[in-house]
């Protein structure tokens, strides 16, 4: 082992053993078996406390235990790293979509979908054939080699070659909720944050050089208005120019000058990490921090020298010259299926109302209000919010319980022979706090707050 090393275990101040297991000296089984004994130590008690409070609460907030629970998605061992989504987590998943989707539409963006197989060919041109192939699902069809797309960005490269462009038609932006597969290790499977199929919220931007600062202040302001609408703090880190790298000093500098301007222009601090970019462009990360503290990098923006030469890109310039584009890749969520475990993690299942698989859950007390419950049911789906009725012949107390720790429901609806009578209804919310309301101005407060996308 590395260290650190100590002589004396009674050094060790604040201590817990986690586990004991076999092992061979020097992880050769010729060897003798030792027994392996692990644990964690701290500083104080205190410490010790609190990072065990922590994986309490991360083991409670487990978004494969959250997501078995309410039933958001499966595994199957037909599918090692391939996620299934049940009903409940298509929901989620349609409904961050729809937030997408909008977004996209409100930044200007066109939106595009590439096919999922394409040629060796094409994957020679980009360089992933090369570079990437041990990621990459190949396959054979009429003999000739194709690749499942690890990316989104050779496909965009296609588009943006399909007609001749001018500088006119610059910035050209297209977004693709883009399927990938990407051969992962099984070992490091886990969950939908590692997975071997998933959606990015991909998109491709093709700008001429004066363009940078400008167009990457739009996607900074696109990204961390996400992280805004999902309430998570981020930090910012800006990679620069590495050895080996290719194109010209001249365009490396403009585009770290380019990318420095945007972020200082919105007053956005961070890292500069010297020497960190990769070889084909500079690139802005967005780092996430969880409510445990723990950090995730989903969003960034990498500019692209080389894909545009591979392809052989270009537009005709105001003077009639034939210019090469720069491209941007981006995305603010990473993949959809990451961003969901993430989200499932933070709300521990407690999903804001528009995000909800159910938002409300209508719990008669007895059978003699189930007619009162389903009539009030069907004013909720005919005003499109998402209702379900617990109409078994269960206490009402084991309904509720199940509705709050199970399906975690935003709202409850209590409905006993006394709101039938009144035709109004006894409102619970996830404060546990009860309400009585006028049905159409619950309906009216409920329709608002998912429509607003409220947090
Ligand atoms: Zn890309």
């Amino acid at each position: 082992m590395r260290g650190p090393h100590l002589t004396y275990t009674k050094a060790l101040k604040a201590f817990k053993l986690t586990g004991v297991s076999g092992a061979y000296w020097r992880g050769d089984k010729n060897n003798k078996m030792l027994t392996r004994i692990n644990g964690i130590a701290f500083a104080s008690k205190d410490d010790l406390d609190k990072h065990l409070e922590l994986l309490a609460e991360a083991e409670r907030r487990d978004h494969r235990k959250i997501g078995r629970e309410m039933e958001l998605f499966m595994m199957s061992d037909a599918g090692p790293g391939f996620p299934f989504w049940l009903p409940n987590g298509m929901i989620v998943r349609n409904s961050l979509m729809d937030y997408w989707h909008d977004m996209q539409a409100q930044y200007g963006y066109d939106e595009v979908q590439t096919p999922i197989i394409l040629s060796r060919s094409l994957w020679e041109t980009s360089g992933h054939w090369d570079h990437y192939k041990e990621n990459m699902y190949t396959t054979q069809i009429d003999d000739e080699d194709f690749a499942i797309k690890p990316m989104n960005c050779p496909g965009a490269c296609l588009i943006y070659k399909s007609k001749p462009r001018s500088y006119r038609d610059l910035p050209l932006k297209l977004a693709e909720a883009g399927l990938d597969l990407r051969h992962e290790l099984k070992g490091a499977l886990h969950g939908l944050f590692r997975v071997r199929e998933f959606t990015q919220d991909d998109a491709h931007l093709f700008i001429r050089p004066d363009q940078i600062t400008e167009q990457v202040t739009d996607v900074t302001h696109l990204i961390t208005a996400y992280y805004a609408q999902f309430g998570f703090p981020y930090r910012v880190e800006l990679s620069t120019r590495p050895e080996n790298s290719m194109g010209s000093d001249e365009d490396w500098n403009h585009a770290e000058r380019s990318l420095k301007e945007a972020l200082d222009s919105m007053g956005i601090e961070y890292t500069l990490n010297e020497g960190d970019g990769a070889f084909y462009g500079p690139k802005i990360d967005f780092h996430l921090k969880d409510c445990l503290g723990r950090t995730w990098q989903c969003g960034t923006i990498q500019l692209d020298f080389q894909l545009p030469h591979n392809f052989q890109l270009e537009y005709t310039d105001a003077d009639g010259s034939k210019k090469q584009p720069i491209m941007i890749h981006r995305a603010g969520f990473g993949s959809f299926e990451r961003f969901i475990g993430m989200l499932t993690e933070q709300f521990a299942g407690k999903f804001p109302t528009w995000l909800s698989p159910c938002q409300v859950k209508v719990l008669p007390v007895s059978e003699k209000t189930r007619d009162y419950a389903n009539e009030v049911a069907a004013r909720f789906r005919a005003a499109g919010v998402r209702v379900k009725v617990d109409d078994r012949d269960e206490k009402i107390g084991y309904k509720i319980r199940e509705a709050r720790s199970i399906d975690r429901v935003p709202y409850m609806l209590i409905l006993g022979e006394k709101e039938a009578a009144a035709g109004n209804v006894s409102v619970r919310d996830r404060s546990n706090e009860t309400t009585q309301r006028e049905l159409d101005e619950f309906i009216a407060d409920i329709t608002t707050e998912i429509s607003n996308r409220t947090m």
